[in-house]
């Protein structure tokens, strides 16, 4: 399983859905390589830009129509791709879902929100995009919305760069809790993290963060923070993301591709293997240049099994930590 892609976001600007299900070069993921390389179960994000993105490290709020119009296309989207693929990919809405996909080699699809704009200030949405298959949410994207406040793209920084959620962030913890949706703390601020710790009574999962100890850009997760996670039973998801990876936090390509096996090592050996799974941020993200995509994740599992990780954490890294969690958080 990987915990965070933008596929969706690729495919609304290219309307690439035909190559997406047959395989192509471009991008990062497709039905045909996940497949391929045993990957029975993504996130599948929906992020919506900021119409300008002059400002790059303090992107600015949006509009919330704006926001419920885009992820509507993207929802629908997948929708598409699921009604295409003749049973070959399937919006995963219960945990057994999930089991059955592994089994029969189709490929789950999990329906995440990169910030919850699109759901309305009163939540007006939500239901909907629940009916939609909605069971994973970040509060925010690196923005401020009327949940809470994202952090910015800052390094060096401390993740702790403003206030904690709102009262109606604060309200919309609980509501997921109650709806079995997924919480991501990727791209939330400390003091918000804290909260959600907090209030939330589901394992805290960060889908595409890394150690803030090796690359101190504000994305990333400080050893206190890693270790919440932990203790709730919960995971963070590796990012690939060259400027979450590096000690200099540039977002270079010719980045050795080893960084994401010492953020891996470093999380696992911190708070332990079952807390440990794959994140990416693929289609989303500035990558070391010799990964390619989702056909590069089982050379990354030959070099850590050279490591010394044995089969039986290869299989918590690749799918059985973040079904624990799912197992735990979703109703049903
Ligand atoms: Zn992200």
């Amino acid at each position: 399983m990987i915990g965070h892609h933008d596929a969706l976001f690729r495919l609304r600007h290219s309307e690439e859905l035909d190559e997406f299900l047959s395989g192509s070069e471009s991008g990062h993921v497709d039905l045909v390589r996940t497949q391929e390389n045993s990957i029975f179960a993504s996130f599948f994000a929906c992020w919506v830009e900021n119409p300008d993105d002059e400002e790059e490290t303090h992107p600015e709020p949006i509009d919330p129509d704006d926001a419920v119009a885009a992820t509507g296309e993207m929802v629908g989207l997948l929708k598409e791709l699921e009604e295409q693929s003749e049973g070959e990919l399937l919006i995963a809405r219960e945990f057994n879902d999930l089991l059955d996909c592994e089994e029969d080699d189709t490929h789950a699809a999990i329906l995440h929100f990169e910030g919850a704009e699109a759901l309305g200030e009163d939540l007006e949405h939500l239901d909907a995009f629940y009916e939609s298959g909605l069971r994973s949410l970040g509060l925010v994207w690196s923005r401020a919305n009327a949940f809470g406040h994202g952090v910015p793209f800052l390094f060096p920084s401390s993740p702790d760069t403003g206030p904690g959620l709102t009262a109606r962030g604060r309200d919309l913890v609980k509501v997921c809790n109650g709806l079995g949706i997924m919480l991501d703390l990727s791209h939330l601020n400390e003091a918000g993290f804290w909260d959600v710790a907090r209030l939330s009574s589901a394992p805290l999962v960060a889908t595409h963060s890394n150690a803030h100890a090796l690359c101190p850009s504000a994305r990333n997760l400080t050893d206190e923070q890693l270790r919440a996670v932990a203790d709730s039973g919960g995971l963070v998801g590796i990012n690939f993301c060259c400027s979450d990876l590096r000690d200099d936090g540039e977002d270079d390509p010719d980045t050795d591709s080893d960084l994401i096996l010492e953020h891996l090592e470093y999380v696992a050996e911190l708070i332990g293997i079952d807390h440990v799974a794959l994140g990416t941020d693929f289609d989303g993200s500035v990558v070391p240049s010799s990964v390619e995509g989702v056909e590069s994740i089982p050379g990354f599992l030959l070099q850590l099994q050279e490591r010394g990780w044995s089969d039986e954490e290869l299989v918590k890294l690749c799918s059985g930590n973040w079904l624990r969690v799912l197992k735990e958080t979703w109703l049903n």
